[in-house]
């Protein structure tokens, strides 16, 4: 379970100079095992709660459990074995492989080779992608489909219990997006991963949150499952 408890961040408008709340006292609980999407219009926080989570961002106020844990006084190496992070521009290395892209958390761990590399097949099949196929590919060779279940699979590497997503599907066509979003439903049936998934598509949030927040400016405007949401007037 992640708890965000009063958490604020201000910024400076670089053009005036004044500061302003990208995120608002903001109290939410993301339950273990569920996917929670993080709903809301441009602009309203979304990235930078997400950012705060895994410490890419510093709060100005309030805290972040993990399991009851504050994450300010996690090792940032324990952090990134804790903490899966999937954005939507995948940011695949180019001149690696997507083999090699998949083991880069467990390689920066210092995990065993041989190990990480049974694992990399088993992530790549687990996201849909033949390994024999695949893995010796680079990222250039990809359709954007292929490389966002790339992305997913490196993120998975370390087999962290949350999953942090980023408008994870957002760069692909309607019909990619379909597909990379039941594969990963897929995925979360066996996995269940924590996951906060930021989004600002209504229909995506409904359709895989098993909670939703809304938010907006800064600040939760309603919390429920998408059956809450839609019955509301
Ligand atoms: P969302 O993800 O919902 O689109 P963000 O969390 O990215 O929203 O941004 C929230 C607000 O904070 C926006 O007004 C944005 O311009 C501002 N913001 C985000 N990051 C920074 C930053 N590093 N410096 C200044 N303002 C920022
Ligand atoms: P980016 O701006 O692409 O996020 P980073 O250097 O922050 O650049 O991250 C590079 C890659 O490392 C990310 O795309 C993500 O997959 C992974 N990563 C970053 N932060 C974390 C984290 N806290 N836990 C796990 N993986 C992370």
């Amino acid at each position: 379970m992640i708890e965000l408890q009063d958490l604020t961040k201000q910024y400076q408008n670089p053009q005036t100079g004044a500061e302003f709340y990208a995120v608002r006292h903001l109290d939410l609980t993301f339950p273990t095992g569920e996917i929670t999407a993080l709903l809301g219009p441009s602009g309203c926080g979304k990235t930078t709660t997400l950012r705060m989570i895994n410490r890419l961002s510093e709060p100005s106020s309030g805290r972040i459990l993990i399991d009851g844990e504050d994450v300010l006084s996690v090792r940032p190496e324990l952090l990134r074995r804790r903490i899966g992070y999937v954005i939507q521009q995948v940011g695949l290395f180019p001149h690696l492989t997507v083999a090699q892209n998949v083991a880069t958390v467990p390689d920066l761990l210092g995990q065993p080779k041989a190990q990480t590399a049974g694992r990399v097949r088993e992530l790549l099949s687990l996201v849909g992608l033949e390994p024999s196929e695949f893995a010796h590919k680079r990222p250039n060779e990809l359709s954007g489909g292929q490389a966002q279940r790339v992305g997913v699979a490196r993120a998975l590497a370390a087999d962290p219990p949350v999953l942090l997503m980023d408008e994870p599907f957002g760069a692909l066509d309607p019909l990619a997006r379909e597909k990379v979003q039941d594969a990963f439903l897929d995925i979360q049936r066996r996995l269940h991963k924590t996951v906060v998934m930021v989004t600002h598509d209504i229909d995506e949030a409904l359709r895989m949150g098993d909670r939703v927040a809304l938010m907006n400016a800064g600040e939760l405007a309603q919390f429920g499952t998408p059956d809450d949401l839609v019955r509301r007037p």
